[in-house]
């Protein structure tokens, strides 16, 4: 018999009645035998509302009380979740993250496992007991809880499937998969019997939520087996795995992704001198702002105009710290610009096939698409183009490199 970890994510859990369908689910593994321990997200919508309450009072919440907050959500499902399992008769004992205990770093609001103390779960399911336990919270080594980011509970799931070296670790959610491309915005993508972690971590990177980055390298470097499933209907899922050898058979391109979460920043002649980069980018870091994308180019006159793109929450102090330093620099002016959006195709099959770029170049030009950046690595090509047509961008490309449900048998 086989141990799982089940991770059901906020629409899973999002009623009562939902609840108990999952109760019902569980029970029928247990009927089978197996070993289950559930990780469960707080309702749909109540991690949102309780930011909402917190930013009622204040605009930038204290990062610790914060954590206290919004890691309540959690706490709620579980305990439901128990009540449901016993009112069937399994026996079932609900933990909250500090209880198990999921030891995080004190970066609160973005904390990362350290340890996971097993002792306790295990004790649990020897005698029987479902173990269920609150997704997206630990405790610091002084006892303060935090929480792993939005998302979290993916991580808590494969975490805790790594620590008890479980058969797998299965998250159910409300599609069926992982698929080529959202199926919200593509309503012909079609889900994916298997994906490697190496494509998932891109699709994660590259703005696919349905998994949260950080579970899939933790899956990637544990090998803890990942299923993607609906807690909705029953299916196989998709399987995440390592690369496997049948890839050549595999299409060049796995899936596409976006991200409405970016916005570009442009400073305009620069003088062209060695320095320019870091002058820019170093205040940037400095105040804790990640970039993403960077394109520097050199024009006739031996000026430079130099751009990226940070996250959209981090778009105004980025904006700032410019105003500040260009007249530093003595550019000639700086503009930003958030109504951009990243759209990338994403596949290992890219590694043995050229051409692959200008076609997803050559689709965008015959929808009138600008591309205002590109990049690329081994398995990815990404563009910038404004937002408004990113939708019609992911269901051309879609269409371009057959992934469609009529030109490809994904199942
Ligand atoms: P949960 O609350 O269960 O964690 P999420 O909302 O975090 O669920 O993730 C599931 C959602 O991810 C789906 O409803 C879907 O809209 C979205 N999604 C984005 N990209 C993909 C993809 N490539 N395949 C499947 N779902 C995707
Ligand atoms: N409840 C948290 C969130 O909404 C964590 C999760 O659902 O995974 O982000
Ligand atoms: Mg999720």
């Amino acid at each position: 018999m086989a141990l799982y970890v089940q991770k059901y994510g906020g629409t899973s859990v999002g009623s009562v009645e939902r609840i108990e369908a999952v109760a019902d689910k569980v029970k029928s593994f247990r009927a089978q035998g197996h070993d289950i321990v559930v990780v469960v997200s707080a309702m749909s919508g109540e991690t949102n509302r309780l930011i909402a309450l917190a930013k009622d009072i204040q605009e930038h919440p204290d990062s610790r009380e914060m954590d206290v907050l919004i890691s309540t959500g959690e706490q709620v499902t579980i305990a439901l979740l128990a009540m449901a399992l016993k009112k069937r008769g399994i026996d079932a004992r609900s933990y909250t993250g500090g209880q198990v205990r999921i030891l995080t770093d004190n970066a609160h609001s973005k904390a990362r496992i350290q340890d996971i103390e097993t002792q306790r779960i295990r004790t649990d399911l020897d005698a029987g007991r479902v173990v269920i336990v609150a997704g997206f919270q630990g405790v610091d080594a002084d006892g303060n809880i935090t929480t792993l980011g939005r998302g979290g509970s993916d991580t808590t799931g494969v975490a805790l499937a790594a620590a008890l070296k479980a058969d797998e670790c299965q998250i159910y959610t409300d599609v069926d998969g992982v698929y080529t491309t959202d199926p919200r915005v593509v309503a012909s993508a079609c889900r994916l019997e298997k994906i490697t972690f190496e494509e998932m971590l891109e699709m994660a990177s590259l703005g696919s939520k349905v998994l949260q980055i950080r579970s899939v390298e933790f899956a990637g470097k544990y090998k803890v087996p990942l299923r993607v499933l609906s807690s909705f209907k029953d299916g196989p899922g998709t399987l995440i795995t390592t690369e496997d050898e049948d890839t050549v058979e595999k299409p060049i391109i796995s899936g596409i992704a976006f991200n409405r979460d970016e916005a570009k920043l442009t400073v305009k002649g620069v003088p062209d001198l060695p320095g320019v980069a870091s002058r820019i980018l170093g205040p940037i870091s400095r105040q804790n702002i990640e970039v993403d994308m960077i394109v520097q180019n050199v024009a006739a006159d031996k000026t430079t105009d130099f751009t990226f793109t940070v996250h959209r929450n981090d778009y105004d102090k980025a904006y700032q710290i410019l105003q500040q330093i260009v007249a530093e620099l003595g550019a000639r002016e700086y503009v930003g610009n958030k109504e951009i959006a990243k759209v990338s195709i994403v596949g290992v099959g890219m590694r043995s096939h050229a051409g692959v770029a200008s076609k997803m170049f050559d689709t965008l030009a015959a929808e009138n698409i600008n591309i205002l950046m590109i990049s690329t690595s081994e398995i990815k090509v990404s563009v910038v183009i404004a937002e408004k047509y990113m939708e019609l961008a992911v269901r051309a490309l879609h269409a371009a490199f057959n992934l469609d449900k009529a030109d490809t048998v994904c199942e």
